[in-house]
């Protein structure tokens, strides 16, 4: 039986949301807000319950207001939310901004600090006064108004290139006349194409810069110059080469971020930008990023460059000379071409076997297994769409957390896959305690023609993705907000619960609890098993080393950088990066920096390299399950409570080890990634 629903009371009500009425709410709790700050501030004392407390109370208000609007704004957005959501976002940046400069307030919560023995409230304050001094509070005139300047420039620098990127790719579009210029590509493709084209007014076909229009031609046309044409001007966006050269040139702009990051740097008390952005990460300093990475890029490169060779020698038994050297623009479509000869595997036709409802049952299965939490549906809770449902997580008989669940792709909701928090863990100043309750949102087809909703096995991986963050979040057992979940976890380690219940997708034992065909049930074949299986690994090295080869640039970039010095300047470090690590051939015209947004303008700068730190934590943890078992419930039992229900309550160093026993080592991801075999590692 299904524990009591205590939770119900403390949800929101989706139907009773007054749009129109948030910014007025928000704006008065803001208001409230800053009452609650000033009177920390003032009446002084030493107390947790007086100085943090109230203010930690006036956040989770203002967040019951916030995350359902957030929220609505992503998933089933109008005009009204719109508005609604441009007018608070001003607001709530200034609030944001203002309490990060608050030099009373941190003095305040420094003397508190000071005294406070409990760890989690050590931990809290100590993440807290680390944030207020990147935030430049304990800065002096002139470095201050300085730093805000700084500051200022770089949001602006950083969101003229993303346009520049935006602008780039949509000013370039190849128009044809006929398919008969598109040999090989999939009618599927074609009928894209042509749709392209309608909607631009124009009769034939065209192909554009985005991903999903290009990366089609590039695998399928064999016409060489066709796909040498794309080719450049994906890669030269934003550059002084290429068809567009000159225009939207992101050059001056890259110049113009590193110096002033290298300047901010400076002002806190960093020696480069690259230790300035570890200063929050597990990842101790840029020369161990580096170490890992090169250790990484030496174990990967003989393989990568086997399976470059390989590559060279398909192409040309199938082309002959023509394909003799490879080019860049080659390598997409031989690559597609080796991998349908090799495997005779195709996504769509595995849909089948995954119908939602199977994949779903089989997910709270090994949940169930693993940590001992059970999954169960309730009726009649207020959510925004009908399709959307909600569920309550019992351990035992206790109610822990909850979470909605929104899967289907549909109008006014934002493409990709998420989980986000709709309340987070906390101890309220009455002594109750506030149980965690997640959003998870994807986007995978919704049942059709009499049909359930059938995932690809990349589909069926983004849903144990996302839950293992969902888990992260609602499983914690920490009391103080700012540290409970996934807040107060750093940025390289946050993907370890997510990247870690992927694992579950990979496996023989596993994969029969989650698939069964939608008709007749019948679990999915074992030749085709075999073949999902064998094709994770294909290029998979030259997939690390492409991944190596932007993190190290990224990370010596930021590094490296001195005002001046020609050779920090992202051609000539990513030239020397190129020599030492990667396998594949680049043209002279290359200007992949020009639309990296993920580090010039997003927050991935110098910390690009997090995507496999935090896959190396991932797989170090699964090969704990491989070693005692797929579905061990004492190993399960053991992650959820050194891990996941740690949250950002002590260092994830510390969790780690706790966990593994030792710390953390790259074995299993080269193992995983097909790099070594078990008998390699072992010796
Ligand atoms: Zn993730």
């Amino acid at each position: 039986m299904a524990a009591t629903f205590h939770l119900a009371a403390t949800l929101p009500d989706f139907d009773a949301v007054d749009v129109e009425g948030i910014p007025a709410r928000i704006n008065a709790l803001l208001e409230e807000a800053r009452a609650v700050v000033a009177r920390i501030t003032e009446q002084g004392g030493e107390d947790w319950d007086r100085l943090w407390l109230p203010l930690e109370e006036q956040a989770d208000a203002l967040d019951r207001v916030w995350s359902p609007l957030r929220h609505l704004h992503a998933v089933r957005d109008s005009e009204a939310l719109r508005q609604a959501y441009e007018a608070v976002l001003p607001e709530w940046t200034r609030y944001h901004t203002e309490l990060g400069q608050n030099r009373a307030l941190y003095e305040a919560w420094k003397r508190l600090a000071e005294r406070q023995e409990q760890p989690e409230r050590r931990r809290a304050l100590a993440l807290a006064l680390r944030d207020f001094q990147l935030s430049g509070v304990a800065l002096e005139e002139p470095a201050r108004s300085r730093y805000a300047e700084l500051r200022q420039q770089l949001a602006e620098l950083s969101n003229r290139f993303a346009n520049h990127v935006l602008d780039a790719t949509q000013g370039w579009v190849l128009e044809l006349e006929s398919e008969a210029e598109l040999p090989g590509v999939p009618e599927s493709f074609l009928a894209l194409y042509r749709e392209e084209a309608r909607s631009r007014g124009l009769s034939g076909l065209c192909i554009t810069l985005d991903l999903p229009s290009y990366l089609p031609a590039m695998q399928y046309c064999s016409d060489r110059s066709l796909r040498r044409r794309l080719y450049e001007a994906q890669v030269t966006r934003a550059s002084d080469q290429g068809p567009r050269a000159g225009q939207w040139d992101n050059g001056p702009i890259m110049a113009d971020l590193l110096k002033a990051r290298h300047e901010l740097a400076g002002l806190l008390g960093y020696d480069d930008y690259a230790e300035l952005s570890l200063a929050t990460k597990m990842a101790s300093s840029p020369d161990e990023v580096e170490g890992f990475l090169l250790d990484l890029a030496r174990r990967a490169r003989p393989l990568g460059q086997r399976e470059m060779a390989e590559l060279q020698a398909f192409a040309r038994e199938v082309d002959g000379d023509q394909a003799d050297p490879l080019q860049a623009w080659d390598l997409p479509y031989y690559s597609e071409w080796l991998k349908r000869e090799r495997y005779r595997i195709d996504q769509e036709e595995l849909r089948p076997y995954f119908p939602f409802d199977r994949v779903l049952s089989g997910l709270f299965d090994i949940v169930e297994r693993l940590f001992g939490v059970r999954c169960v549906e309730r009726e009649g809770v207020s959510v925004w769409h009908e399709e959307v449902r909600y569920f309550s997580v019992l351990s035992g008989d206790e109610e822990v957390a909850g979470f909605y669940l929104d899967p289907y792709a549909r109008q006014h909701k934002r493409g990709g896959a998420w989980m986000a928090d709709c309340l987070v863990r906390r101890r309220r100043a009455d002594g109750s305690l506030q149980r965690p309750v997640a959003f998870l949102t994807c986007n995978f087809s919704p049942p059709s023609g009499g049909r359930p909703s059938l995932l690809t096995h990349d589909e069926v991986t983004t849903l144990f993705h996302e839950f293992g963050h969902g888990l992260h979040h609602m499983l914690t057992q920490v009391d103080i907000a700012t540290i409970s979940g996934i807040n107060g976890v750093p940025w390289d380690a946050v993907e370890l619960p997510s990247q870690f219940l992927e694992n579950w997708c990979w496996q023989r034992e596993t994969i029969p609890l989650l698939s069964g065909h939608y008709e007749t049930g019948e679990p999915l074949p074992e030749s085709w098993l075999e073949r999902l299986l064998a094709v994770r690994n294909f290029q998979a090295a030259m997939q690390l080393l492409r991944q190596i080869e932007f993190g190290l640039f990224d990370l010596r970039l930021h590094r490296d950088y001195r005002p001046g010095d020609p050779l920090s300047l992202p051609q000539a470090v990513l030239d020397q990066v190129r020599a030492e690590v990667a396998v594949v051939p680049v043209p002279e015209f290359n200007r992949f920096q020009h639309g990296f947004s993920h580090i010039f303008a997003g927050g991935y700068a110098a910390g690009y390299y997090s995507y496999k730190w935090a896959e190396l934590l991932s797989a170090d943890a699964f090969a704990a399950f491989e070693e005692e078992g797929v579905l061990n419930a004492d190993t399960g039992r053991r992650f959820r409570s050194t891990v996941l229900e740690r949250g950002g309550a002590e260092p994830p160093e510390v969790l780690f080890r706790r966990f593994r026993g030792r710390d953390p080592r790259p074995d299993a991801l080269l193992r995983h990634s097909g790099l070594t075999t078990e008998a390699e590692e072992a010796g």
